[in-house]
């Protein structure tokens, strides 16, 4: 018997690396579930962000992007992560950015071919685009792609055109008891969040290739009404990307620290003592048993 015509049901966000995946889900729950960056590769993990209403709910699955060169088995594994987001959803909405079409973008599309759920296209980043008239342009292209349920033009970071996209989600929605309990937000730990705020900071903090060859281990996370305590570890590939995240008189680490420090703060409220460590275990992004151990989980 299910609840008086609630709705409930899954939306995987998929795209190339970039284009605001991210972003749109944690707009949408006024919340961070999710870490953005303007670097490709941000989002590792599968990461559900939960959008309870009264009447429905909203599990939007957030996916690493799907992108071109996966040839260490870390990249291979996100690009499964995003493709078996797809088995299970009721409704598909494909990111791009309404300034570019690329061939990562094409290889996307390409997978959804064999994709049943509904696919709602979204032109993101319209704030982007000058003069507006290129927008219908846009609109018209992407129209033609592919047989799409919807084309819809957003701005996720401003949040233009989200209540009406929300509101087309919620229609697309199966009728169904609600899934998760209405005040949880993700499915994710507060270890794993954790790690995530080190990760994005590390990576807003170093230039180009490095923050690819890195993952945030949390070895202790305690939490009371006195403060957290948090002890982690920054894996590295090499020995010299250890040096370079440690910078000069550990400049760089400091630096890094104290970003993710004062985020957890604002978000706990409560002070936090946070103990960073940097360590090499060699080539672990290409290591099916290192990425086991680390939480990079097999879809
Ligand atoms: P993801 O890799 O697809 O998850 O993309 P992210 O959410 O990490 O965003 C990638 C970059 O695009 C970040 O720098 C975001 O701030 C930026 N971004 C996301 N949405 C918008 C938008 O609507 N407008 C603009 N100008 N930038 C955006
Ligand atoms: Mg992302």
């Amino acid at each position: 018997m299910t609840a008086n015509n609630f709705r409930c049901g899954f939306v995987a966000v998929v795209g190339r690396p970039n284009v605001g995946k991210s972003t749109l889900i944690n707009t949408i729950l006024g919340s961070k579930v999710s870490i953005v960056t303007p670097k490709p590769q941000t989002t590792r993990h599968r990461i559900l962000g939960v959008d309870s209403h009264a009447e429905h709910q909203v599990i939007y699955v957030d996916t690493p992007g799907i992108h071109r060169n996966a040839n260490k088995a870390m990249n291979r594994l996100m690009n499964r992560t995003a493709a078996n987001a797809l088995i299970d959803a009721d409704l598909v909405l494909f990111v791009t950015e309404a300034t570019r079409w690329t061939e990562e973008d094409q290889d996307v599309l390409q997978r959804l071919e064999s994709v049943k759920a509904p696919v709602v296209a979204l032109l993101n980043k319209i704030d982007k685009v000058h003069p507006k008239e290129a927008l219908l342009e846009a609109l018209s292209v992407m129209s033609a792609r592919r047989d799409f349920a919807e084309v819809i033009p957003i701005s996720a970071r401003r949040r233009d055109g989200l209540k009406s996209l929300t509101e087309l989600v919620r229609d697309y929605m199966p009728e169904s008891e609600p899934l998760f309990p209405e005040d949880m937000l993700t499915d994710r730990s507060e270890d794993f969040r954790a790690a995530e705020v080190v990760r994005e900071k590390l990576t807003l903090a170093l230039r180009q290739e490095i923050p690819y060859g890195l993952t945030v281990q949390v070895e202790r996370f305690e939490k009371d009404e006195n403060g957290i305590a948090m002890h982690a570890v920054i894996w590295v590939e090499r020995d010299s990307q250890k040096g370079i995240v440690v910078g000069k008189g550990g400049t760089l680490l400091k630096k890094i620290g104290r970003a993710a420090r004062l985020e957890l703060k604002a978000q706990y409220r409560v002070p936090v003592h946070l103990e960073l460590w940097v360590k090499v275990k060699d080539n672990w992004a290409d290591n099916e048993q290192d990425l086991m151990r680390l939480g990079y989980e097999s879809p």
